[in-house]
């Protein structure tokens, strides 16, 4: 077993996570912030970084870095493996048949803005309709909006509850309208809901459409394998799941991709060119023009490996003890409001102060040492549903403690003596 977790002697309990171990691991954790010891609760932002992923980005650059593909000399063939290796070890990670169906790309945003550019251009005609949920974030709307503009298809929305959840008749309700492509989140970023997948994505194939599965914010906390979710198209960033920023991938099924024109052109995405005709490479060659972010690759496989040395299961285990500590916490406090009560979540905790606007406490907090996020989220339609200008998000990482939960709590109480 891992340095990471230890194992319960008797064999009755499942394994734990050794807390000191992986806090240590974290160098920007052991700070003082306004006089404070630093609370990093803002994870479903960014993740911070362990030290063996700031290592092997340090090591890249000091031994072997070069241009990858292209080169014959010995720098340049052991950076294009540092590359292919960090691919494979994503394949692996997200359960894809073969290499050829991960694409890196900088992050979530850009692996659902390649999809709605070339899948869009090959397969949207006027009169289409694309379908989004209205719990995603503005990375899942925003690009299929610019899409259906371009090419006169109708953008359709799938409401949800106010526990945040989908409304699964809703959502066939939209799904009568064949939509030609379903664009949903596996984890809300503004509330914390994990959705039930793999049966969306089926009642949305059964009815003729391709899926896109947004999953930054599920990557970090739950083992995904999209040939079980048999979605189309899974994206998520490194960075929320511990690896730089600048590196994140599209998976896409190959059939698809094969079918799909490139969205950019440029080096490393052709097999020839003349001035009158360009071959297009491979798969996933096809879909990554110009230099790519091969130390953001090689950081982004030392942070699965992070993760795998814990176990995504002892992980999501640690997270969720932490999510109902809160919760319950919340729920004492008959003026703090959880925005987001589904029955499945993951990571966050988003919520109202009565009387206090979100931007005074997320400033407060940050007085008293501690990070959180305040504002929309990048989610406003979610802001619009709940009558919201903004909420204040506590999220998780595997370094967080319940130690931590108190001081929030505890900051929190003093906030709303002060505000109210
Ligand atoms: N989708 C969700 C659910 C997110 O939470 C985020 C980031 O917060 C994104 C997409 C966009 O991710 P990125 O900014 O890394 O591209």
């Amino acid at each position: 077993m891992p340095q990471f977790v230890q194992e319960d002697t008797t064999g009755i309990n499942p394994p734990r996570i050794d807390i000191d171990a992986v806090r240590a691991a974290f160098p920007i954790l052991d700070q003082e912030v306004k006089g404070k010891p630093l609370v990093y609760l803002d994870s479903a932002a960014s993740s911070q970084k362990p030290v063996s992923v700031i290592d092997a980005i340090a090591e890249y650059y000091r031994r072997d870095h070069a241009n990858v593909h292209r080169g014959v000399h010995t720098l340049s063939e052991r950076a294009t493996d540092a590359y292919e290796g960090a691919r494979e070890r994503c394949r692996a990670f997200l359960g894809a048949a073969g290499t050829t169906e991960i694409v890196f790309t900088r992050g979530t945003t850009e692996s659902i803005n390649l999809v709605a550019a070339s899948f869009g251009e090959t397969f949207v005609k006027p009169g289409d309709v694309i379908l989004v949920t209205e719990m995603e974030h503005h990375s899942n709307i925003v690009p299929w909006q610019m899409l259906c503009q371009r090419h006169g298809a109708t953008l359709a929305v799938a409401p949800m509850t106010d526990a945040g959840e989908m409304d699964l008749e809703a959502f066939d309700r939209q799904l009568d309208r064949q939509p030609v492509l379903v664009a949903i989140t596996h984890v809300s970023n503004a509330l914390g809901t994990v959705n039930p997948v793999a049966a969306l994505v089926r009642r949305a194939r059964d009815a003729g459409a391709k899926v896109l599965v947004d999953g930054a914010q599920a990557v970090p906390h739950l083992s995904v394998d999209v040939k079980a979710l048999d979605c189309d198209f899974y994206a998520f960033s490194g960075h929320k799941v511990y690896a730089p920023t600048g590196i994140g991938v599209l998976y896409g099924r190959e059939s698809l991709l094969e079918a799909m024109n490139p969205w950019q052109g440029g080096g490393e995405m052709i097999r020839e060119v003349t001035f009158d005709h360009t071959e297009y490479n491979v798969l996933p060659h096809k879909f990554e023009a110009g230099t790519p972010n091969v130390s953001g690759a090689v950081g982004l496989k030392a942070a699965i490996d992070f993760v795998d040395d814990i176990g995504l299961r002892n992980i999501a285990a640690h997270e969720s003890d932490l999510l109902r500590y809160a919760t319950a916490k919340a729920a004492e406090r008959e003026w703090f409001r959880v925005v987001g009560q589904a029955a499945a979540k993951a990571g966050v905790l988003s919520f109202d102060i009565e009387g206090a606007h979100p931007n005074d406490v997320g400033m407060m907090l940050d007085a008293e040492g501690i990070a959180v996020r305040a504002g929309h989220h990048c989610a406003m339609p979610v802001m619009q549903h709940f009558d919201l200008p903004a909420t204040v998000r506590a999220s998780l990482g595997v370094y967080n403690t319940r130690e931590e939960i108190d001081k929030l709590f505890a900051s929190i109480d003093k906030i709303r003596d002060l505000l109210v």
